[in-house]
């Protein structure tokens, strides 16, 4: 335990890689393909086994969107200047995250998290709005 990486949080991870398209386009396990979910995830790192089949740099791209995801989780509601793009990379980064860790159901404060979510969708359609009106 001393030298690997802090486990993963089994249920995100595999959120993650769903939201990824891992089942379809990377996993070697039958049932992941069929089941377009991976499925299998290793006892101690907590990992989805179909990790094992991405290059270094799609592991990256993994890891990154499952810490925003693992974020989101954690902080989406609290108080603070966080998920407020309401446009841009920025935005849609944010949507991936939260679309992600929604599907987990020990989210931080669920129904603060929740209320926070929709009054976020609220504010995006109202800016997007806006931005057509202007258009
Ligand atoms: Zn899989």
């Amino acid at each position: 335990m001393s030298n690997s990486k802090p486990s993963l949080d089994a249920h995100l991870a595999m959120c993650t890689a769903d939201a990824m398209a891992m089942p379809q386009m990377v996993c070697r396990r039958h049932s992941c393909r069929r089941g377009q979910r991976c499925r299998w995830y290793f006892e101690t790192s907590r990992e989805p086994c179909c990790l094992r089949n991405l290059d270094p740099g799609q592991r990256a791209i993994f890891d990154q969107i499952y810490q925003a995801a693992h974020f989101a989780k954690g902080f989406l509601g609290s108080d603070g200047p966080f998920f407020e793009a309401l446009s841009g990379p920025e935005r849609l980064s944010d949507d991936l995250s939260i679309a992600i860790a929604r599907n987990v159901a020990h989210r931080w404060m669920v129904e603060r998290w929740d209320k926070a979510r929709r009054a976020r969708e609220k504010r995006i359609v109202a800016a997007d709005r806006l931005r057509g009106a202007e258009e």
